[in-house]
């Protein structure tokens, strides 16, 4: 929110031969000027050309938000009326012949009018241009993301008392989003999965009654000053299966793993492995069907993937997730995830939640 990352991002255009960078309401354009604009039929959008002034498009009714939000101090604002064509517009600030990058989560309709515009242009995602600058998140980002994993551990800090034999999990993820919202701006997802819902790493929330001996898994996540919490523990009401607990103590050891792996130089994909390795070796290999982690900031899922594949050497700023999980279909679940730093000589954890079994 800066003209530190507008310039960062120009010097990328020139880099990388791009013309000018489209975003319209998204994580990219909150990162660039701070503005949470609506995701509407009416076209917003930032035009950043490599050289020369950033030019927001704002239809007219949303003036004094785009206004109050501080973008305006960063970007010359061009209002459009309701019978204005604002693609024709955009389209007249950039090269009819150059090479663009639109933000990948543009809506299509918005890119397809502006391809049939500008049918000269060549088209590149947006990704390619702001990603690797989002990745490494400056000193205030780094505060944000600590001041935000400090308030989901608040939560997690409550949520053993929430979870009572005879609830549903929609009752507990009703609390669990009443504590979110007392600590953060925004509740971004509750999962609360009981039982053999826990099997399911994306279940949400059900009518499902908690029992005795059930293990469940509650993954939540709020924003917080623009910046995203995202952290997993594995709770049991009452008595422990010892399988469960095994289970349980393999992940355990798989996630210290993972955290462990993290400095600056190595890759992304090592992370992975370091935590995969405990769980194959567990014989759990099967069971773990996700990656390790996903970069985190602005969105809540960006990259780094920490995953076989993702070579991205991590650098001091860089911040992801460290999530295990395991999953036996039909009987239960568990995952364990922290948010982490690189640091300058390894690794700092945003959460500091106690990561064994609690006992509700
Ligand atoms: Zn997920
Ligand atoms: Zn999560
Ligand atoms: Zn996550």
């Amino acid at each position: 929110m800066s003209r530190t990352r507008l310039d960062r991002v120009r010097a990328r255009l020139a880099d990388q031969g791009v013309d000018a960078l489209l975003v319209g309401p998204s994580a990219d354009l909150r990162w660039l000027v701070g503005y949470e604009a609506m995701p509407l039929e009416r076209l917003t959008m930032l035009v950043v050309p490599v050289d020369g002034d950033p030019t927001l498009f704002v239809p007219g009714l949303e003036v004094a938000r785009a206004e109050a939000s501080g973008a305006t101090d960063l970007a010359d604002l061009s209002a459009w009326g309701e019978t204005d064509d604002p693609i024709a517009l955009v389209a007249g600030t950039v090269p009819g012949d150059g090479r663009l990058a639109v933000q990948d989560q543009l809506w299509t309709s918005f890119t397809l009018a502006l391809q049939e515009t500008l049918p000269g242009a060549e088209w590149v995602p947006g990704s390619t241009v702001t990603a690797p600058l989002r990745m490494v998140k400056d000193d205030h980002e780094v505060a944000a993301l600590h001041a935000v994993g400090a308030a989901i551990d608040d939560v997690h800090a409550r949520v053993a008392d929430l979870l009572r034999p005879g609830r549903t999990e929609t009752e507990v993820g009703r609390d669990i989003a009443e504590l979110i919202r007392g600590t953060h701006d925004q509740v971004s997802f509750v999962i609360v999965a009981s039982g053999p819902n826990g099997a399911s790493p994306h279940h949400e929330l059900s009518d499902r009654v908690i029992e005795v001996g059930d293990p469940v898994v509650v993954d939540i996540g709020g924003v917080l000053d623009g910046y995203c919490s995202d952290e997993t523990r594995n709770y049991v009401v009452g008595d422990v299966d010892p399988a469960y607990r095994e289970l349980h103590d393999v992940l355990e050891a798989a996630q210290a793993a993972g955290v462990d792996a993290v400095r600056p130089g190595v890759t992304a994909e090592s992370v992975d492995a370091a935590a995969r390795a405990v769980i194959d070796d567990a014989g759990w290999g099967e069971q773990f069907i996700h990656r390790t982690g996903h970069g985190i900031g602005v969105d809540g899922h960006e990259p780094p993937w920490i995953v076989a594949g993702d070579v991205t050497e991590l650098a001091p700023g860089m911040a992801f997730s460290v999530e295990p999980g395991i999953y036996v279909a039909g009987r239960h679940g568990a995952r364990i995830e922290d948010i982490v730093v690189v640091t300058e000589d390894g690794v700092a954890s945003a959460n500091h939640r106690p990561r064994g079994l609690t006992v509700a």
